[in-house]
């Protein structure tokens, strides 16, 4: 019997057989431990009513891992050199599609409606490159695909952020704009030792699942979104500092901003990052409806 790609001896064996060199600028750093890729198919939950989006299949260690437990398997992979490789090591699994791309660049639904017609539950799974990890959070998130969940590897420090609570240094815009709308925690931690090349962090699988609703009534989005970014721009500095820089210094601005704290009771002297995501909200809605 064959080895399963994740194992070291069958990665060199591909690795050498196709002359394939790492590419750092990439991200590639490849799982060799097995006991990892059941881990995450066990995190995700997979059943076969699940079709699967992973970005980032390298060699396919965990795409075999997820042929067996999904449904249908949709790997993107921005690599072309992979491409002649994932065709050799996937040719066992017929529920695995490989598109080459950059998923930064692809339009998910559009991507979805072609190759996974009549998808009743979407979830990603993937080690994240990890030069990217926040963009591709945020091009999932934001893309308008029904994802039921995500499982994903990433640094933990990223993990960290997303997992913050008020009040804390890793709690920021990233925290605030996904725990919005999501459920999110740490499945278990990984070490670097468990990839190679090794890379310079340890790792964290982080599980993501939509809430129902999201946690705070909102009115307008962009709004929240520019408030939540703006509030954080000098973290150092108080709420009011940043809100003024946000939306400007004139004396009717001013007072329009300073009413809408006092609508929410929010002190101008505090710093965003004592505010949770409903008092975030509130503060939007106030704004907003003060026309600031
Ligand atoms: N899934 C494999 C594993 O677990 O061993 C490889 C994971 S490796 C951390 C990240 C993979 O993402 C690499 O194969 C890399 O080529 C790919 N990648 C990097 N940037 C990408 C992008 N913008 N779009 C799609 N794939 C990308």
């Amino acid at each position: 019997d064959v080895l399963p790609i994740v194992a070291p001896e069958r990665t060199r064996a591909i690795l050498k057989a196709h002359g394939f060199r790492l590419k750092k600028r990439l991200g590639q750093n490849f799982l060799t431990v097995p006991k990892v890729l059941a881990r995450i198919v066990t995190a995700a939950q997979l059943t076969e009513a699940d079709d699967v989006i992973e970005i980032g299949p390298g060699i396919g260690a965990l795409t075999e891992f997820l042929a067996g437990s999904a449904g249908r398997v949709l790997a993107i992979e921005i690599d072309p050199q992979l491409l002649p490789v994932l065709a050799d090591t996937m040719a066992p699994y017929d529920n695995v599609q490989v598109v080459e791309g950059d998923v930064l660049k692809l339009d998910l639904p559009a991507l979805v409606e072609e190759k996974l017609p009549g998808s009743t539950r979407l979830k990603v799974v993937a080690n994240l490159p990890y030069y990217i990890t926040t963009p591709i959070l945020m091009h999932l998130l934001q893309s308008d695909l029904p994802l039921a969940g995500l499982t994903v590897m990433m640094q933990k420090e990223v993990a960290d952020r997303l997992t913050a609570r008020p009040s804390t240094k890793d709690y920021g815009s990233l925290s605030i704009a996904v725990q919005q709308n999501m459920h999110v925690a740490v499945a278990f931690d990984v070490s670097r030792k468990s990839f190679v090349p090794a890379p310079n962090v340890d790792s964290a699988i982080v599980t993501l699942t939509r809430r129902a609703q999201p946690l705070a009534e909102v009115t307008d989005q962009e709004s929240f979104d520019k408030l939540v970014r703006g509030g954080f721009a000098a973290r150092r500095k108080t709420l009011w500092n940043n809100l003024i820089n946000l939306y400007g210094k004139t004396d009717a601005v001013k007072e329009k901003i300073s009413l809408a704290l006092q609508d929410c009771n929010i002190e101008a002297s505090t710093r965003a990052e004592t505010l949770d995501i409903p008092a975030f909200a509130a503060l939007s809605n106030a704004l907003f409806a003060r026309d600031v």
